[in-house]
């Protein structure tokens, strides 16, 4: 029999999956200032029709919940009755050897009088008429017993039988209801790990839009001027790593997250102490910042290096030193590293980290919203390309 612990996890691991944010899809084919406000009233739109569904998955999510609560009950009460059924067969053993016994007494006593004719001494004996059939009647009592025993003895040895086979099949029961879950708890760890790494509610992905728009004013981009000929403006040639020295402890892009699920990387993991300056990679504007529960405090800093539009996100970071709209240079500090005190394995609030590093990710676009960032992200370029190697300065390059 499984223990229940594994299955007081699930409804703890399902409890925290309840507050997860609904992954949002919000694709921007804007190319201008008017085209992203646009675009910003229909993202508002579906934020109210993903409220609705948000609240449905949430009653689904409690459904569920709801439904293994029960099921646990039941496997309890299995348990219970699985410990009955075998104490029962147990005391129906007990009454069998008592019959037994019981039996063999009075076959013992039978054969002795039909053996020795001590059956007809018994009758004849008898000094009269109606002792002779006093006799009789006690003999054909006798038999009637015995047969009466004969029958008990046999039901409860069939009983027991059944008994036994119905534990059997019950037990088979209660261990294939065991592995269903087992598999959803399998299933549920997939889901999660495809969006542990960074996520950004829809809520937070409405502000960041309406961030960039505030930019792209600030910067002084016309309604129909592309904002990538806007951005440019505030160009740069070269790229410098956000700390002096650091380790490659993930790569980007497809990664094993244990259980066999591997889940895609958005970008790259700097094994940094906490608290180490992170200085922006390049030129440009701060497009927006957020703090979310699956990627702490974010900074996205709009760049265009080498005639390309990228977007640098700096993650799970302990402080934001930059403000949405401010202009960087690669000496601009954009904030300080965490990932460990910010964990919630370590008292924080971000689900998605679990130890002291930086998160960087590079997008080759312009920044409209998340969604559209995500749909573009690209290998951060100049790193090593290895896990665990290190690099020990902003300038050293790797192809
Ligand atoms: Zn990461």
């Amino acid at each position: 029999m499984r223990k229940l612990s594994s299955y007081i996890f699930l409804i703890i691991f399902i409890a925290s999956f309840f507050t997860y944010p609904v992954p949002t899809k919000a694709v921007s084919n804007a190319t201008t200032l008017a085209g992203l406000r646009k675009d910003l009233a229909a993202f508002e739109a579906q934020k109210k029709a993903n409220d609705s569904k948000k609240k449905m998955t949430q009653s689904e999510i409690k459904q569920k919940n709801n439904d293994i609560a029960s099921a646990n009950k039941e496997i309890e009460n299995s348990e219970v009755k699985i410990e009955d059924a075998k104490k029962t067969i147990e005391t129906t053993g007990e009454k069998i050897k008592e019959y037994e016994a019981k039996t063999e007494e009075i076959m013992d006593f039978y054969q002795l009088m039909m053996g020795d004719n001590s059956y007809l001494e018994f009758v004849t004996d008898s000094s009269s008429m109606t002792e002779l059939i006093m006799r009789l009647d006690a003999v054909e009592q006798l038999i009637d017993y015995n047969q009466d025993q004969l029958v008990t003895l046999e039901n409860l040895i069939k009983e027991n039988e059944q008994k036994q086979v119905d534990l059997i099949k019950y037990e088979k029961e209660l261990n294939a209801n065991i592995e269903s879950y087992e598999k959803k708890i399998k299933e549920l760890n997939s889901e999660y790990l495809e969006l542990s790494d960074i996520s950004v509610d829809i809520d937070s992905d409405i502000k960041s839009q309406k961030d960039a728009i505030k930019t792209y004013e600030q910067m002084g981009c016309k309604e129909t001027e592309t904002l990538e000929a806007c951005i440019a403006r505030t160009s740069s040639s070269t790229w410098l790593k956000p700390v002096p020295k650091g380790r490659i402890n993930s790569l980007f892009g497809r990664r094993n997250g244990g259980n066999g699920v591997s889940s895609n990387h958005s970008g790259i993991d700097i094994g940094v102490a906490e608290g180490t300056q992170v200085l922006s990679s390049t030129v440009g504007t701060v497009v927006t910042t957020f703090r979310t529960n699956c990627g702490g405090n974010q900074v996205y800093v709009q760049s265009y290096v080498g005639g390309k539009p990228y977007v640098v996100l700096y993650a799970h970071l302990l402080k934001v030193s930059v403000k949405t709209g401010q202009t960087v240079n690669q000496n601009t500090t954009i904030g300080y590293s965490g990932g460990y005190s910010t964990s919630t394995r370590h008292g924080g609030y971000d689900k998605c980290t679990t130890g002291a590093h930086l998160h960087v990710s590079v997008s080759q676009t312009v920044y409209k919203n998340y969604s559209n960032y995500v749909a573009h992200l690209i290998n951060p370029p100049g790193y090593p390309k290895t896990k665990g190697a290190w690099f020990y300065s902003r300038y050293q390059w790797f192809d």
